[in-house]
């Protein structure tokens, strides 16, 4: 039997460089490049 570990991608916060395992991050597309930002930085992103 193959022992398969699940292993969740780390992302890391474009902004602040908190890690996914801290802090939720989510993954967001602007201009075709994906990104990541944490949910501290996330109402920074949408006030400009
Ligand atoms: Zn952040």
């Amino acid at each position: 039997m193959a022992n398969v570990k699940k292993e969740a991608p780390e992302l890391e916060c474009a902004n602040c460089g908190t890690t996914s395992e801290l802090t939720p991050v989510i993954t967001y597309v602007h201009q075709g490049e994906e990104k990541h930002v944490c949910m501290h930085c996330l109402p920074m992103l949408i006030h400009g």
